[in-house]
């Protein structure tokens, strides 16, 4: 059984002292990140959702728009030397959009054009298997494909669930259990994310935030504190599964490779350390992923010198802005439907808190930090 305490001791991190932070596939390659929220639409009506986050009426765009928009930001991106590639699509239920699996077929086939693509998707996981396999062949193409599979207790059917995820994993998808933990159904939660987690599946436990998405909620004790900041730590359960049924990866080879990172002291399946942190000594320390921040408070970066909106964006409905982040209150870099402009370099941050881990992710550096926002990078000094 693995281990549900990570080994690696995220609550040594000396916060406080950091200088930089940043995701690795960022601080190490050419990417330029995109999470785009297709729409609001959704099958399902969870009663904690927020009325915001979701419609029973279809609001997507049309198909031959989302295309446009993607050739531009690419376009944008690449006249800022940026060549790799992530998208995360979400929604509501972005697997609802009518011409989803075309975007993603487009998308894959501009892989031999760039140096690394790689897409991520939230989803409710409501699709039956052969559409799972349709998803599976039109996004072979890429070096990295991921989703983050929202469990929501009210409507999906536990056994179900986990077999479609396990589907997922033996085609060469990286999977991760989104379990919002409700501080008043907290232990029922730990069970069920137990669960998953012992099938060798990951699961990533997320302090529940206000309805304005700008702070965790009260509630929370001492000992659940601890279970957010360093239980269920994310480990290659892909890699696992296609090892143990034989199998190889399929997919094609980036001549881009993240440094290798070596955990100390772990069993079969190392963690997977998506986060770079620098301190003030220039100290690197790890994280297996930015959705922690929230749980650490590590997430007001007033001041600091941010490449949101420069290399990375996001997209949101209904009203199709194109902004910095989903946190940030700068002015939109446009709209969908009229266009928009990336910045031309890094800029200071300006919001008081950075709640998603969707921004908090972005390479970012404190005021005065002597570091380059990402290595190699003496632009940005
Ligand atoms: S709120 Fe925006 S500008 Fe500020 S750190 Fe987060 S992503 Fe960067």
């Amino acid at each position: 059984m693995a281990s549900y305490w990570s080994d690696y001791d995220f609550s040594k991190i000396p916060f406080s002292q950091i200088q930089r932070v940043g995701q690795r596939s960022l601080l190490y390659r050419d990417l330029f990140c995109v999470s785009w929220l297709l729409g609001r639409f959704c099958n399902y009506k969870c009663s904690y959702c927020w009325p915001y986050a979701r419609s029973d009426s279809r609001d997507h765009r049309p198909t031959d728009l989302v295309l446009a928009t993607l050739a531009e930001i690419k376009k944008q991106a690449r006249e800022r030397n940026f060549n790799s590639f992530h998208f995360s699509f979400s929604g509501g239920e972005p697997t609802l959009h009518p011409g989803y699996l075309q975007i993603l077929g487009t998308y894959a086939e501009d892989t031999v054009n760039c140096n690394y693509q790689s897409v991520h998707m939230t989803t409710n996981l409501s699709p039956g298997l052969a559409w799972f396999k349709k998803y599976i062949e039109v996004t072979k193409g890429l070096h990295r494909v991921s989703l983050t599979a929202s469990h929501h207790i009210e409507f999906a059917d536990r056994d179900r669930f986990c077999e479609k995820l396990i589907f997922l994993q033996e085609n060469d998808v990286q999977v991760t259990i989104n379990m919002v933990m409700l501080p008043d159904r907290f232990e029922e939660s730990w069970e069920r994310a137990l669960f998953f987690h012992e099938k060798g599946i990951n699961v990533t436990l997320k302090p529940q935030s206000d309805p304005t998405a700008s702070h965790v909620v009260h509630g929370y004790t001492d000992e659940m504190c601890k279970k957010l900041q360093v239980g269920m730590p994310q480990k290659d359960y892909t890699f696992d599964r296609l090892r143990k049924a034989k199998k190889q990866s399929q997919r094609p080879q980036s001549p881009f490779h993240l440094p290798e990172f070596q955990p100390s002291g772990d069993k079969d399946i190392p963690p997977v350390m998506q986060v770079e942190f620098k301190d003030e000594s220039g100290k690197a320390w790890y994280m297996d992923q930015a959705e922690r921040f929230n749980s650490f408070g590590f997430n007001q970066f007033k001041g600091w010198e941010c490449s949101a909106g420069f290399r990375s964006i996001i997209i949101r409905e209904p009203d199709g802005a194109i902004k910095r982040s989903y946190s940030c209150h700068d002015e939109p870099l446009g709209y969908i439907d009229k266009g928009f402009q990336l910045f031309d370099s890094p800029k200071k941050c300006m919001t008081p808190t950075c709640v998603s881990s969707a921004d908090s992710k972005i390479p970012k550096r404190k005021a005065g930090a002597s570091l380059p926002l990402w290595p190699g990078d003496e632009t940005y000094i």
